[in-house]
């Protein structure tokens, strides 16, 4: 089954770039950090969704039934045009096409269990549609090191908001450590940890997502 989902840019155009993986970077934040009671890796904590995660935010957002709660985690998405591997930090710099919003969206019930017993994440991350995806902005259209600022509101009520400068490893940094663990080639995303503000999302929930100067969308639930 072919994934109808293709990378846009604003306009709603496509972005000619395959679609590939997407690598995760988990707690990034650290009032997020906090609220999850965890604590701040030593090197980046890094999982993977496969290619049949991404799908439009912009649709309806679908949670899975059954497996518990499912919760939102709005992140700044990096769409990566060229291959990196050992990257130095120019190099990831040159590396990417834009940046969009996604929802990485976790069975928080089910990651329970899996980290209780030491498991890997991927039932709980990496099902179908687990990663809906903003269209995404130029890097050109973006000022020099200007903070990248974003937010969620649920039902009108904001729920999570973030900031670029609060990351505890900026955007580039994160790539080129990613870089020297997994090649990544062009298409590929690079998702880059959620703050504060995870919670379950219910059935008819209005989502309204936006990254300041840039785009605000709204979707729902089902
Ligand atoms: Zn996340």
């Amino acid at each position: 089954v072919d994934n109808p989902y293709q990378h846009r840019d604003l306009n709603a155009e496509p972005i000619i770039l395959p679609l590939g993986k997407v690598v995760c970077v988990g707690r990034n934040y650290l009032d997020h950090i906090q609220e999850l009671n965890n604590a701040v890796p030593e090197q980046a904590l890094l999982f993977m969704k496969p290619s049949t995660a991404l799908c439009y935010l912009s649709s309806p957002v679908f949670i899975p039934k059954n497996h518990g709660a499912c919760h939102n985690e709005l992140e700044i998405a990096v769409l990566l045009d060229r291959s990196l591997k050992n990257a130095s930090l120019e190099q990831a710099k040159n590396a990417i096409w834009g940046y969009g919003l996604a929802l990485d969206l976790t069975l928080r019930d089910v990651q329970g269990e899996l980290k209780s017993q030491g498991h890997p994440w991927e039932r709980a991350k990496s099902f179908d549609a687990s990663c809906p995806i903003s269209p995404f902005v130029a890097h050109s259209q973006i000022l020099n090191d200007q903070p990248l600022q974003f937010a969620l509101q649920v039902n009108d009520e904001l729920r999570q908001q973030g900031s670029s400068e609060n990351m505890i490893r900026d955007i580039a940094s994160l790539i080129v450590e990613i870089s020297h663990s997994f090649t990544l080639l062009p298409g590929d995303i690079v998702l880059t940890g959620t703050p504060k503000g995870v919670g379950a999302l219910q059935v008819d929930d209005k989502l309204t997502v936006s990254l300041a100067g840039h785009f605000s969308l709204e979707t729902s639930v089902i």
